[in-house]
């Protein structure tokens, strides 16, 4: 079993979709800080979450980076 291959490469500043809605309304999160634990901040009211990396990818729809090209 592979422990250190992970499903997303999150980067900081990456934004998240998530499959369950935020009370406010919104699916999409900016990540603040990745590793064990991951940092995000809701997109639309801003709020700050702290889940495990697990968790973080179970709630993963879809991680969208802005890359220029
Ligand atoms: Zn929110």
């Amino acid at each position: 079993m592979p422990g250190k291959f992970f499903l997303y490469k999150y980067e900081v500043g990456d934004v998240v979709k998530m499959k369950k809605k935020h009370p406010c309304g919104s699916f999409e999160w900016t990540l603040t800080r990745v590793g064990a634990e991951c940092k995000m901040t809701c997109n639309k009211c801003g709020r700050l979450a702290v889940m495990d990396r697990p968790t973080l990818e179970k709630s993963t729809v879809e991680v969208k980076r802005e890359e220029s090209n």
